[in-house]
């Protein structure tokens, strides 16, 4: 009978074959006295010993395999096992306490798992599988029994396992393993992570009823759904087939596209950027062919911790980012937090509209420090690439002049302090709320770029919360006030001969995306997977004719007829 098991799809893709589940044992040691504990604590050491020199080689074959970054882990990993912490505590327990090495080993690493995963911030929590698999790689040493070798799976297999560690994943052999499902983990789990630098598919997260599937049972999954089926019917598996095949084959034509300058076909070029919340994301914008990092929303560096970073922690993301994207231009707009985004360690106001209430820059401004070591760890990264920083949620002139004098003023102090900064740094804002967008030819006086952030500004036209489903409706983004708006901020910034993005997820609509080319918009940034189909579209549009046809849009009374007219045009209809 077919089973179905509901996960997270951890990376991409669809795989089709046998089940090959590892066995997960969970080893207790017992407890015994030893004789001679200075003897024990040697042979504890010579494990440590082996166990370094095992995760070296991995650590090599990672790098030559997915590169240094992806290798970093085991870095990781070898320095667990310098840590003195845990290593003292280990011998501690053996010499005072007369205990055998596995013992002392495993109360050590369950004591320090299980203060992890106490822990409120998520990557925090994600290390208690480091220190699992470091440890249990001791254990095999000490017992002499040999972790699982998942580079020997010789025949084809969707590889099952209750989790697997970074080393298991890093070792499977991609000839033969076309994907895994995991009981536990999550998006950001390191085996996720891998998955997604390996490029084979994975669910994770899909429960512990996953241990039911049969050695050699068929198995589908389905990481676009991020769910694991077990013994399809050959109907389903038929259908999943297909599936595959169309999947595969769309990849294919889409790949064609990464390096790709993103061009319309009378040789207007645009740019297809990548908005992003994680440092993991910048090598998936990357992978997607982004010609720049277009929004990094850095609350997400501020979330799901217990205090706020410091400045040197926001200084080496930034400094990450800019780094890694080499040249590419990335836009970084400062703290948006308030609405529906909250910090559980700051005492915010409690407000009956927290979307028209102290929100982003409004906050910042009232919390001048927040913003300030911001600002510093922006500046000071900046000299590792090409960094342009965007202020939020601006309604009136005062708001930005006063951002902009504050950043003015960090400055200043910087480079009293001796700091190197880059050259120029290009300072925009975000166009979200109407009254920006109305005044845009003032403010277009005092920035170097727009970005529209038309999430917001959607909301803040149509006076409908974006949170709430039954005026959701009113998320209308070819709806001609809309456009007219975007035309507005467009025309404004280009008098000033400033350019104009917009980071709202109406830059990868579809429907969208034409318009907003004839309408001038110059960079379009939007989820990593979606940069490729828009390079495509984008390649087949004439931007001559789309200058044209946005004005004759901008006409229609309703959302739904500016869809209609767009579609028509886009499959060759003769409305024009
Ligand atoms: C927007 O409002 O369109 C935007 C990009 O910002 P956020 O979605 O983070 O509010
Ligand atoms: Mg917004």
């Amino acid at each position: 009978m077919t089973r179905y098991f509901k996960g997270i799809g951890a990376s991409p893709g669809i795989a089709i074959a046998k089940a090959y589940p590892l066995k997960s044992e969970t080893f207790v040691p017992e407890k015994r006295t030893v004789d001679d504990p200075e003897r024990e604590v040697e042979r504890f050491r010579e494990a440590v010993k082996q166990a370094q020199d095992e995760l070296e080689l991995i650590r090599r074959q990672t790098e030559e395999k997915l590169g240094q970054e992806k290798a970093e882990i085991f870095e990781g990993h070898l320095l667990i096992l310098e840590d003195p912490e845990l290593i003292d505590t280990i011998e501690g327990n053996i010499r005072d306490n007369a205990v055998n090495a596995e013992f002392a080993l495993h109360e050590a690493s369950a004591f320090f798992v299980e203060t992890l995963l106490q822990l409120d911030d998520e990557t925090l929590r994600g290390r208690a599988a480091d220190v699992k698999d470091v440890c249990g790689r001791v254990m095999n040493r000490l017992r002499g029994t040999e972790s699982a070798d998942l580079s020997g799976i010789s025949e084809a297999c969707i590889v099952i396992a209750s989790d697997l560690t970074p080393s298991d994943t890093a070792q499977l052999n991609l000839e033969t393993v076309y994907g895994f499902a995991t009981e536990v983990g999550s998006r950001t789990s390191h085996s996720a992570i891998m998955a997604r630098s390996l490029g084979i598919p994975a669910v994770v997260g899909a429960g512990e009823a996953l241990r039911e599937i049969r050695p050699g049972a068929w198995v589908v999954l389905d990481a676009e759904e991020g769910v694991v089926v077990a013994d399809p019917s050959p109907e389903e598996l038929e259908e999943y087939r297909k599936k595959k095949s169309r999947y595969d084959a769309r990849k294919a034509e889409l790949a064609k596209w990464v390096d790709r300058p993103s061009v319309t076909q009378d040789g207007h070029r645009v740019e297809l950027a990548a908005n992003i919340g994680q440092l993991e994301d910048v090598q998936k914008a990357l992978d997607n062919g982004a010609e720049g990092i277009g929004l990094f929303r850095t609350e997400f560096l501020y979330m799901g911790r217990d205090r706020l970073p410091t400045e040197d922690e926001q200084f080496n993301s930034y400094k990450y980012v800019l780094e890694k994207m080499n040249g590419k231009p990335v836009v970084i707009r400062t703290l948006d937090i308030g609405g529906d985004k909250e910090l559980s360690y700051m005492e915010l106001p409690k407000e009956s509209n927290p979307f028209l209430g102290q929100r982003a820059l409004r906050l910042c401004l009232t919390r001048p420090e927040l913003l300030r070591t911001q600002l510093r760890a922006l500046l000071r990264a900046s000299r590792y690439g090409n960094l342009k920083i965007m202020f939020p949620m601006i309604a009136v002139l005062d708001e930005l002049l006063a951002a902009k004098r504050m950043l003015e003023e960090e400055k200043a102090k910087l480079i009293e302090e001796g700091a190197e900064l880059a050259e120029t740094i290009e300072v925009g804002m975000m166009i979200e709320v109407p009254a920006a967008a109305i005044a845009a030819d003032q403010f277009a006086k005092e920035v170097d770029f727009f970005s529209i952030g038309t999430n917001d500004l959607i909301q803040y036209t149509m006076a409908a919360d974006r949170m709430n489903e039954s005026v959701s409706y009113l998320y209308q983004p070819c709806h001609p006030s809309i456009l007219r708006l975007i035309r507005m901020v467009i025309d404004a910034a280009r008098r000033e001969g400033k350019w104009v993005g917009m980071c709202g997820e109406m830059a990868g609509d579809e429907t969208a995306i034409p318009l907003l080319l004839g309408l001038g918009l110059h960079e379009f940034s939007m989820s990593p997977g979606s940069i490729l189909p828009a390079r495509e579209q984008i390649g087949k549009l004439s931007y001559g004719e789309w200058t044209a046809l946005a004005d004759r849009a901008l006409q229609f009374a309703s959302q739904d007829d500016v869809q209609t007219f767009v579609r028509q045009q886009l499959s060759g209809g003769d409305n024009k």
